[in-house]
């Protein structure tokens, strides 16, 4: 016998959830690409992204994933022989700093490790020294999605500032946007880049690059830019389908749309806030579990933790083990350790991780608890009791906080 049976849950950082009505929006003939709805429904998209981002910068569309949107930002702003700076604080860090070095930019890496946010100092440090401002662009990733940390990306920005060094900044919200706060022209990032599968809540295969005017003008400068990934025609197309370089990515866009009305029915700050809060029941129920056994939270500041994707560490093999175990014995599939192998353990079987992002709701981050607290009694892990019962009072406190509205029912 097996307790799977029902309906499968994938809690892994992306793809994430994708709402029954996404899938319904995409389930439908092709449309015309030339005129008519689709060409409508594209044009009224971009100011909708634009709030998901908090900008007014240009956004620009590829069928692509996250690390097509690393190649596109960077094949905008740094032509081969500049270089880049990359405060890398965890797999994805480097994975951006990686397709740096494959279009012959060169790469200083400064490696904050994988339990550690961005040194704002060190950044100031790297730039001071390039005093014939060699350096580009320095490529931030707001939550590294291996490590789960954080970073603070307006911390970034003034360190920046205060070097009065022209490089820009580019930030990776691919696994944080529409999950963390995130202020694009607040916070003065010059260029952003996303996917649709995280916080977006649509299958893998768009994502999106943000550039404001000051990256714009780091563009004309360039010798040239690869014409597929020329972010120029995609953010001003003169015709249609140089929106995509190509074909539209049609019933991607049906189920961004609706995706799109779900963001901006519920708000920005709404959907932060219930992040905010699962994650907190997250890591209530973890500190529990962790106080009697060997987990533990990979991030140990909470205001330093992502509220999208959290790691933990239970030590090799069973990391593993419990992942197999929540997926074969309860339908839930949780996240790998990715990039935190150890030397005793090559493959990071120790680690493990959940996806908390987009169409994330109380009774699944409670059911996924549920499901890894059985899982580790089952396999006779050593843990605390009653995890699932403080994050049980997380939740249960999050009304007195958000007094919201259900069914028609005024909250008290
Ligand atoms: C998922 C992710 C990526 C990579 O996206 P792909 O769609 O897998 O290419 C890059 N950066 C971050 C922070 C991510 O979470």
């Amino acid at each position: 016998m097996s307790l799977a049976h029902g309906r499968q849950y994938l809690a892994i950082p992306g793809p994430s959830v994708i709402p029954d009505s996404v899938l319904q929006a995409m389930h439908r003939p092709s449309p015309n690409i030339y005129e008519g709805d689709l060409v409508d429904m594209v044009a009224g998209m971009i100011p909708d992204l634009r709030y998901v981002a908090q900008t007014t910068a240009n956004a620009a569309i590829y069928i692509a994933n996250g690390h097509g949107a690393w190649e596109a930002a960077l094949s905008n702003v740094a032509a081969e022989g500049d270089a880049v700076l990359v405060p890398a604080t965890g797999r994805f860090g480097h994975g951006w700093a990686d397709m740096a070095q494959g279009l012959g930019i060169e790469t200083q890496v400064i490696d904050f490790g994988r339990q550690s946010p961005i040194d704002p100092a060190r950044v100031s440090e790297a730039l001071a020294a390039d005093r014939d401002h060699r350096i580009k662009a320095v490529l931030a990733t707001h939550v590294d999605t291996a490590t789960s940390v954080r970073n603070d990306i307006a911390a970034v920005r003034r360190a920046i500032d205060a070097t009065g060094h022209p490089a820009l900044l580019m930030v990776d919200c691919i696994a944080s946007l529409a999950c963390d706060e995130f202020r694009m022209d607040d916070w003065g990032a010059d260029v952003m880049v996303a996917g649709s599968q995280k916080g977006l809540m649509v299958p893998p295969g768009l994502s999106f690059v943000f550039f404001n005017e000051r990256a714009a003008a780091r563009r004309a400068e360039m010798p040239r830019v690869s014409r597929y990934w020329d972010w120029i025609p995609r953010a001003n197309p003169e015709f249609f389908y140089q929106n995509f370089g190509g074909t539209a990515p049609t019933h991607h866009l049906f189920g961004l749309r609706q995706a799109l009305d779900m963001i901006r029915a519920e708000g920005l700050e709404a959907i932060w806030e219930r992040h905010a809060r699962l994650a907190q029941s997250i890591w209530a129920a973890a500190d529990v579990w962790g106080a009697e056994g060997p987990l533990t939270l990979n991030i140990s500041d909470p205001a330093l933790r992502s509220h999208a994707v959290t790691a933990l560490r239970l030590g090799a093999p069973l990391g593993k083990q419990l992942r197999e175990w929540t997926a074969r014995e309860a339908g839930v599939t949780l996240g790998l350790g990715l990039g935190m192998s150890e030397p005793d353990d090559p493959a990071g079987t120790g680690f493990f991780r959940f996806g908390h992002m987009g169409h994330v709701n109380a009774h699944m981050i409670l059911g996924l608890l549920g499901v890894v607290e059985a899982g580790l009694h089952a396999l006779d892990i050593p843990h605390g009791r009653g995890g699932v019962a403080a994050a049980a009072e997380v939740i249960g406190a999050a009304r007195a906080v958000t007094p919201a509205v259900a069914d028609g029912i005024p909250a008290a």
